[in-house]
């Protein structure tokens, strides 16, 4: 890999994954750059198709584009959160530690990418007790 390009992904990302915003500091576990349209679905090794992603956030997304909203026509597909396309602010709000998906786009990202599993939320809420992880952004 690229480390001139990852050293661009995470600089550009400020260390801070761009699905979950655990800063990479306080991971005990290695970020990567997530392809955000997958390579299998032709998605090119470039900054607009890249992203700084947790272990957690990279291993549960894969290869995935899309999700079933729970709260949606199970029938219909919705894609996920694009990081470079999607403003964060616009999908996602904080309750305490746990990350809410304002509308169907968001809600997805949140179940595929398992960011509400009770030890990612136990984390952040060690991160917000030792106040290094704000619970707003
Ligand atoms: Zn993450």
């Amino acid at each position: 890999m690229d480390r001139s390009l990852q050293q661009h992904i995470r600089d550009r990302a400020e260390g801070v994954c761009e699905y979950c915003r655990v800063p990479d500091e306080f991971d005990p576990l290695p970020y990567h750059m997530d392809h955000i349209i997958a390579r299998k679905h032709h998605g090119p090794t470039e900054p607009d198709n890249l992203a700084w992603a947790c272990f957690a956030c990279n291993n549960q997304k894969q290869s995935d584009i899309s999700g079933i909203d729970q709260e949606g026509d199970p029938n219909t597909p919705v894609r996920l959160f694009h990081p470079r396309r999607d403003d964060w602010q616009t999908h996602y709000r904080w309750n305490g530690a746990i990350l809410v998906g304002l509308a169907a786009i968001g809600r997805v990202t949140v179940d595929v990418l398992s960011i509400n599993l009770p030890h990612r939320v136990g984390f952040r809420e060690f991160l917000i007790e030792e106040g290094v992880f704000p619970n707003a952004q």
